[in-house]
């Protein structure tokens, strides 16, 4: 069994206008943008990352914007739902919020003994809000959210799966516990996790496989504490059977990629060397920052992105 993995590190989705979704997560959300940059694998899209003042590792929203690529279809094999935490009571300050910002159709409800608030993001992407007892985290208040409401960083997600028990296996091999069950909810948590501990397992059986697009989550990565610890996990899935991407610098983290039975991309990123890396805190997200790899294509690029400025 593996006992690296320290919860979650970030979630990495599909929008369709980089600008939106930037208002969106800064003005919206009050999350900091802590980088602005591209994809590696495709440098003319951005690739935006949202989080707490440094981007912790539990914190992190990440997007890439394909202006021309149609929208997804929910469904099996991915993320559902994307779950922040607030402070307890903050509820009612957001349920106000997002009905001001149109954030979709707002459900307030409660699962597993929190009280929970559902919205949509500017895709229609699928988040969650959570009152979380006992979390110490503290929020970003310079995006316009006081810090009795600010998001703290992740209180977990949601996988759709189509059989629940292979996904179960395999949280349980990456050191989950399962703790309680809600009719087709099984919920997971990491004992030895430092935060964003909580995953819930939905089982579909009916449900066709999700079609990416727009909206969509393309991957959810796990933490752990550095490349020592990567390593180690990523010969444990090797040796369960899982293949497994070699190790992929990303500039602010490692990955290691693998599909899991039930087709959700899940990702395992180090914690170092984080976002301050290339950037002073104060100034974290501000310049478009490209790797190496790609240093060279700066002057088109900045010709071609649809420009950020706050
Ligand atoms: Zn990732």
């Amino acid at each position: 069994m593996i006992t690296r993995i320290q919860g979650l590190h970030h979630i990495t989705s599909l929008a369709s206008d980089a600008r939106t979704n930037n208002a969106f997560f800064t003005k919206v959300l009050g999350l900091r943008r802590v980088k602005k940059t591209v994809n590696f694998d495709a440098p003319d899209v951005y690739h935006l990352y949202y989080g707490d003042e440094t981007g912790t590792p539990g914190s992190v929203l990440t997007y890439f914007p394909f202006p021309q690529m149609p929208k997804g279809r929910a469904g099996t094999g991915e993320v559902g739902t994307t779950v922040f935490a607030v402070p307890e009571g903050a509820l009612g300050y957001w349920k106000e919020r997002l009905a001001t910002f149109n954030a979709g159709e707002i459900v307030q409800d409660t699962r597993f003994g929190e009280a929970r608030l559902c919205f949509q993001g500017p895709d229609g992407e699928g988040f969650a809000l959570v009152e979380a007892k006992g979390d110490t985290r503290t929020g970003w208040t310079d995006g316009g959210v006081p810090a009795d409401a600010a998001i703290r960083g992740f209180h977990s997600a949601s996988l759709r799966v189509r059989d629940g028990s292979a996904m179960g296996e395999l949280l349980r091999f990456m050191g989950y516990d399962m703790q309680e069950t809600a009719g087709n909810v099984a919920r997971f948590t990491l004992p030895q996790g430092s935060a964003a501990t909580v995953l819930d397992v939905e089982t579909l059986p009916e449900t066709a496989q999700a079609k990416q697009g727009t909206g969509s989550v393309h991957h959810i990565a796990f933490a752990v504490e550095n490349r020592a610890a990567q390593l180690e996990v990523r010969e444990a899935l090797t040796g369960a059977g899982y293949k497994v991407t070699p190790v992929i610098d990303r500039d602010y983290f490692r990955a290691i990629y693998f599909r899991t039975p039930g087709g959700v991309l899940f990702e395992v990123a180090t914690n170092e060397p984080g976002f301050e890396r290339d950037e002073d805190r104060a100034h974290l997200g501000e310049a478009l920052k490209l790797p190496a790899q790609h240093s060279h294509l700066r002057a088109e690029l900045e010709q071609s992105l649809p420009p950020i400025v706050d």
